[in-house]
């Protein structure tokens, strides 16, 4: 059978680092076991969940080098939710509640007092057809529970519940059911809750595999349960742990705090952020992998750590050198020719400049002091100013190639005495008024003699 996973956001803010975790995760899995992703909007909170923030998402997914097979909203299933809805009501599952939050907040001290566990006493069980007239009379809307199946014939007395699953993350996992209230499925404005619609999109999708966040293990402890009243089997269940940040907070979709869009904004490459998401928390070394197939083989849910991991942003910047410094014309080319980098020079200056650049964007600066001049950044030291001049007038005649750098500060160390840093750091100051950069080796020929003998100083 074809596995197939979802990544299941709701558009209710940008996604960030920790969602592109799960994302990855579930499209890593598929990658690996001949399988395909169906991407679902979980936007059934009409409210919160917006338009532009679907858009986003779905950018970021492609960015990501994500390829999902499917897209669905749950915003365009009601009648699916209604109809499976009715089947539980039916069968005496889904159970009308009254009870307002206060009410429901006095129940639970209560039951705290009498040193009873603070769930649900399904006190609206006890109402009678007489009761639910009377009250739906005055005016009053019932949201609706899932009787969880943790009683032998009593619902009053319910007895622990396992509920067990073997984790593709953690390993096996225990629920007992016992320790929870019947959850609410549907609030009293009719609407649905994720709990239950996400069971029926998974039916429905044929969803094999689930992998989410590990603050999901109870809610799948409930969600087993609705599988099997529903007469389905649960998909197999994985739960990785969460990332934060290095000071321990979590991540919130709110804030937008390292999303996705901001980081491709800054110029990071969807393969620094893809292994930053995957690998941090896992066995595995965090380095940059140059692609999903690569991320996919070393990619084990297994070897996850159990716990909440930290990761720092600033490794970002390390995982794009390591992309970039490898990254074959071939694929730079695109947008280096978007920032005006191109002609028959191009590709020599790519392979001299790529492994000085955080972001292919920094190209550009070094595209400008080869074309136009040195940079204002590093002034020529005036004791070196005769040295400099001296230096030119020794250049070699052309064709000028990568030895030429070599024969001219040879030539340059016989006349000047001069060696070492003395000798090297003032030419590559003159050349391209930084101290630091390419190799003068590789640079040398692009400037040609012309273009080198115009910044004699
Ligand atoms: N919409 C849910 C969330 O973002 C999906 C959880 C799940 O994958 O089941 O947490």
């Amino acid at each position: 059978m074809t596995p197939i996973v979802r990544f299941a956001p709701s558009p209710t803010g940008y996604i960030h680092i920790g969602n592109t975790r799960t994302a990855l995760f579930n499209w890593l899995f598929a990658l690996k076991n001949g399988g395909q992703m169906v991407l679902r909007f979980d936007d059934t909170d009409v409210e919160r969940s917006k338009t532009e923030y679907v858009e986003a998402i779905a950018e970021d997914v492609e960015w990501l080098g994500i390829k999902p097979f499917r897209v669905e909203y749950q915003s365009k299933r009601f009648a699916e939710y209604a109809a499976a809805a009715e089947r539980l009501k039916a069968a005496g599952l889904l159970y009308p509640c009254y009870e307002t939050a206060e009410e429901l907040d006095l129940k639970r001290k209560l039951r705290l007092a009498r040193r009873l566990p603070p769930v649900y006493g399904r006190d609206a069980l006890k109402l009678s057809d007489e009761d639910k007239a009377k009250l739906e009379a005055e005016g009053k809307r019932p949201h609706w529970r899932f009787l969880l199946p943790n009683f032998k014939d009593d619902p009053f007395a319910p007895v622990r519940t396992e509920v067990h699953w073997d984790d593709l993350v953690r390993g096996p996992e225990t629920v007992d059911l016992a320790s929870l209230s019947d959850p609410v499925l549907i609030r009293e404005d009719g609407t649905y809750l994720y709990t239950f619609t996400s069971v029926v999109d998974d039916i429905d999708m044929n969803i094999t595999h689930i992998i989410r966040g590990d603050d999901h293990v109870t809610n799948s402890g409930v969600q087993i349960s609705i599988f099997e009243a529903m007469g389905a089997k649960s998909p197999q269940l994985g739960h990785h742990n969460l990332l934060t940040t290095a000071t321990g907070e979590g991540l919130s979709k709110r804030t937008g705090a390292l999303s996705v869009g901001s980081l491709r904004r800054a110029g990071y490459e969807p393969m620094a952020v893809a292994s930053l998401a995957v690998l941090t928390g896992t066995s595995e070394n965090v380095v940059a992998m140059p692609d999903m197939n690569a991320l996919a083989a070393i990619f084990d849910p297994a070897s996850t750590s159990k716990s909440s991991s930290k990761f720092d942003p600033a490794d970002l910047d390390a995982l794009n050198r390591a992309l970039i410094h490898a990254m074959p014309f071939s694929d730079a080319k695109d947008r280096l020719a978007a920032l005006g980098i191109q002609g028959d020079d191009a590709e020599a200056f790519w392979l001299a400049v790529r492994s000085n650049l955080t972001f292919v964007s920094d190209a550009a600066q070094w595209w400008a002091i080869v074309k136009n001049g040195p940079a204002s950044d590093e002034p020529l030291a005036d004791e070196d100013r005769d040295f400099v001049r001296a230096a030119f007038d020794v250049l070699p005649s052309e064709p000028w190639n990568h030895e030429t750098w070599k024969s001219w500060t040879d030539a340059v160390k016989v006349q000047s005495g001069r060696k070492g840093k003395g000798l090297f750091m003032p030419l590559r100051i003159a050349l391209t008024g930084r101290s630091s950069g390419p190799e003068l080796a590789d640079l040398l020929p692009l400037l040609g003699r012309e273009g080198t003998l115009a910044r004699r100083p």
